[in-house]
Formats: C-alpha cells, structure tokens, sequence
C-alpha cells in the first residue's frame, strides 16, 4: 500500500454499528463497503464482506416468483447467519446432505422443513433425521437405499413408517452446465420405472427430482430433465406427488451471463404443467448458488508480485477453491484509489506451500497494482465462503457486514455485470 495503512481513528457512524450473530459471541462490524474496512483496518487476514441485504433479495426474489416452492441447498453456504436471512425472508424447506447440516439446520431454524436430498446416506443419518430432527423427506436412487430408509424409520415394535415422503432421483444430463453433477447420482431411466413402482409402495408421498448441474446457463437444461421426467412417469404408472427440478440456478460470473431467472421459471412452468402427473402436484427446486452467489465476497492482500501473478493471502483451500479447481473466474475490484494503470490479466497464488495453490484466471486488475495492496474478490457467496479449511495453518478469516450492493446481481433488474471497470473490461 502506498497511502498509509493507519487505522483512521474510529469508523464512521454506520460502521459503529453492531449485529450479534447466532453464535453469540461475534459481534460483526458494519461498513459501507469494502474500501472502508480497508481504511479502517488494513487486514493482513482476509475479510469476508457479507451482504445481508443481497441475500435477502435473492430470498424474497425465489419465494416470490419461482412458480412452486424453492427450498434452499444448504452446501452451497451453511453459516447461520445466512439461514436465518434466507427463513426471514420466505425460505421455509432446506435440502440437507449430511447429519451435521441436519444438527445444524434444526437447531438454527427449528421450524424449518428439513429435506434429506442425498441418494446415499448412514442408516444412522437417517434414523437419527427421522427419529429427532423431524425430517420425513428423504432421496434415494436404488432399492438399497430405499431398503435402508425403511428399516431405518421403522419403530420401536419393528413397524414400517407410514409417512415417509421418498424422493427418486433421476440422472439427467449436464451439458448445459458449468459444472457436472451428472456422473455420481441418479437412477437410469431404464431402471426408474421399477425403482418408482418400489418407492411408492414405501412412501406416503412420492416425489421425483434430479440436479441439471450447477451455473446452468440456459433454462433448456431443465427443459431436457422434464422429458426424462416425463418418460419415466409413464413407464412407471404411477402417481407423481412432487417433480422437483434441483439446483443449477445461475449466479454472474466474469464470461458467464446468463439469461433472466424469469426466463427459468417461465420454461419450467411451462413443461411442469404439461406433465401427465395430477392437477395438485407439487413443483420444487433446490437453488443453492442463485441464493447465495451475491451474500458474500472476499478481501484479500497482496503479499508479493511475481509478473503477472500475485501471490495473495487466500487460495485453493480457502474461499477460492472453485478458482483453483475448476479455473472459475471472479470478478475482481482492486481498493487502492491510486492506480493508474490499465487493466491487465492476472493469475494468483494461495498462501499455502502447495503448488495447486493456483489460481489462472485470468482476473482483471490495473497493471501497477503491487504488493501491499489489497483488492476485492467478488460473487464468493456461494461455494466460496463456505470452503474455507485450515491447511497449512491459513484459513483465519474474519467477517463483516458491508452495506453496498455486490459485483453484479440477478435481483436489481440489471443482470448485467456492471458496477466495475475491471469487471467491464472482461466483456
Ligand atoms: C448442490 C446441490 C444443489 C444446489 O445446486 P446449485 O447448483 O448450487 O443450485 C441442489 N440439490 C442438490 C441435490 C445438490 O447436491
């Protein structure tokens, strides 16, 4: 940094506000936005900005228009705070994976509707959802699992549940999608119609669902997911409850804008309707990264400049995991108000010893941006924050609240990714 690094005294009025989080013991500053928590500490750590009011409008903006229920992927991001501003704001169903997001969900949001939408699970997973957390819905995409979920739910006296609401998961494809989830779960259509038949004779309410993978950049991926939905209906014969149509929901990311989520819903509706299932069948879907993609975003220090790589103090085990593994691009926005060059490409490197630390890019940032400085990673929300390990003795990162909007947003009316220069200059 070349203006000083000097904490200016207090911060402002609005950043000596302060929110007591679920945990009790944190008490989370707020700020205008992220140059002025630079201003006011200079963190050698990086700092998680979060946006309790980008959230909110991703909430309110499924709750309200998604033609069915949204119930909200809890991997993508499960800090409390942001399941409570989810719940707040209309969210009422939560897609759980694990036992601890079960633990966790209960006891953040106790009247929260729990739905366990992992194919392969413990048996004492799901005796233990079952029998203490309330939780009736569960996936599944063999007759193993379908085995396991019944005699995990059985009673006392041996007697099977008789409200099990069982969830089929189909496989679908994933071409439409940045990233796959087409590999690992679901049942083949070929095997559906049987595993249907089975399922319904197991449960008191029987739904189908499947995942087109995630950041699906055009709705015709779910287009595609509702004719096998279709096909395995009629092959089965049986009566469909609920069609839940996943996760996959797109955030905005530097190179990938996609269409309105208005244009999702409207395509989803519309191939729902025309479904041979009965008049007062639900729809679901399962967003998790469009729910959170915008809540939070990342700022980081320059340690050192190597050309055109900045070794930066978070990386592949931190929030960056995605920008490391599958080279997803951030958009990026340095904070220091006297660069003067034009952009340039830049690659990172993490703070750890490892060379997988890496993170290509490319990101946009003015060419005389050097060590010292600090810049903003945005879009972190999902899958970002939630990532963060402890390796190698990195991964300390301290959160505050910040007021401004986020990089880009779904929700404002504006899709495009607008707000920065750099951000800009990638299009
Ligand atoms: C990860 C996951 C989701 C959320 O996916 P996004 O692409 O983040 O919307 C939804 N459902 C299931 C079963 C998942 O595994």
């Amino acid at each position: 940094m070349r203006r000083s690094a000097a904490p200016r005294g207090l911060p402002n009025r609005k950043a000596a506000l302060f929110k007591l989080t679920v945990w009790g013991s944190l008490e989370l500053h707020t700020y205008p936005d992220a140059r002025s928590v630079v201003r006011d500490i200079a963190p050698d750590e990086p700092v998680i900005l979060n946006r309790p009011h980008a959230a909110a409008r991703a909430a309110r903006f499924f709750a309200e228009k998604f033609p069915g229920k949204a119930m909200y992927a809890v991997k993508a991001n499960p800090s409390p705070d942001l399941l409570q501003i989810l719940w707040a704001n209309g969210i009422t169903h939560y897609d759980v994976a694990s036992i601890a997001e079960v633990r966790l969900v209960h006891a953040t949001l106790p009247d929260a509707r729990l739905c366990f939408m992992h194919p392969v699970k413990t048996a004492s997973a799901i005796r233990e959802a079952y029998r203490e957390h309330g939780v009736r819905t569960f996936s599944l995409d063999t007759e193993e699992e379908l085995r396991k979920i019944v005699d995990a739910t059985r009673d006392d006296e041996g007697n099977a549940a008789t409200d099990l609401r069982l969830c089929v998961r189909l496989r679908v494809s994933s071409e439409y999608s940045e990233l796959s989830l087409a590999s690992k779960f679901g049942v083949d259509l070929a095997d559906a119609a049987a595993l249907l038949q089975a399922t319904r004779q197991a449960s008191d309410w029987l739904g189908l669902c499947f995942h087109v993978g995630s950041q699906a950049m055009t709705p015709f991926a779910y287009v595609q997911a509702l004719e096998r939905v279709r096909a395995a209906i009629a092959d089965s014969g049986v009566v469909i409850d609920m069609v839940d149509v996943g996760g996959g929901f797109p955030s905005v990311y530097p190179g990938m804008e996609p269409p309105p989520l208005e244009d999702y819903f409207a395509i989803i509706h519309r191939h729902f309707e025309a479904l041979p299932i009965a008049y007062n069948a639900e729809l679901w879907c399962e967003p998790g990264r469009a729910l959170c993609a915008e809540y939070s975003s990342l700022i980081v220090k320059i340690e050192k400049r190597r050309g055109e790589e900045l070794y930066i103090n978070d990386g592949a085990y931190g929030a960056l995991f995605d920008a490391a593994h599958v080279a997803w691009r951030f958009p990026v926005r340095a904070l220091e108000d006297d660069l003067v060059q034009p952009f340039e490409e830049f690659s990172f490197y993490g703070p750890t010893c490892d060379d997988a630390d890496f993170m290509k890019g490319p990101f946009m940032l003015p060419g005389d941006i050097q060590a010292g400085d600090f810049f903003e990673i945005g879009m972190l929300g999902a899958y970002g924050a939630a990532m963060k390990t402890a390796f190698n003795g990195f991964g300390a990162a301290q959160a505050v609240i910040v007021e401004d909007e986020p990089m880009a947003s779904l929700y404002t009316g504006e899709r495009a990714l607008p707000v920065t220069d750099n951000v800009v200059s990638l299009r």
